[in-house]
């Protein structure tokens, strides 16, 4: 049993432990416990870093599984980088397929092949990595 000091009266009583507040024999003032268990406030997990599914749009606004997607589907259109406002690659990209179509297959497969990977990177990837990656680089041209 707890001693507990009145504030009020100061006189002293005991209390059982798990009374969070009791009120003083002598004087009826309600006094807090603190020998009592403290109500728990809600847990405070720490936030993961919001990591929703790839269609979830991230800080930027963009969605790593669109990205993904353009990069796979339309990849050689560099439609994918337009998405992420990174035009002028995405302008290199169409220019080096639809030329490297007309002079000859290799150009355009590289192309195909890069937004192949981009396209599998997006998915793999963290939100924050993919925009790290894409988004928000500094580099003009973000490959991979
Ligand atoms: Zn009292």
């Amino acid at each position: 049993m707890p001693t507990l000091n009145c504030p009020n009266c100061n006189q002293q009583f005991t209390t059982p432990f798990e009374t969070p507040q009791v009120q003083c024999p002598h004087c009826g003032a309600t006094v807090n416990n603190p020998a009592a268990p403290q109500p728990q406030a809600a847990p405070q997990y720490a936030q993961p870093a919001a990591q929703g599914g790839p269609f979830d749009a991230g800080p930027s606004g963009k969605s790593r599984g669109v990205f993904g997607l353009l990069a796979i589907l339309l990849g050689v259109f560099g439609v994918h980088y337009f998405y992420v406002g990174k035009a002028m690659p995405g302008v290199v990209f169409l220019l080096v397929f639809l030329l490297g179509f007309i002079l000859c297959g290799i150009p355009s497969a590289a192309v195909s092949v890069c937004a192949l990977i981009q396209g599998i990177m997006a998915f793999v990837k963290t939100q924050d990595q993919f925009e790290a990656t894409f988004v928000n680089t500094p580099k003009s041209f973000p490959l991979f």
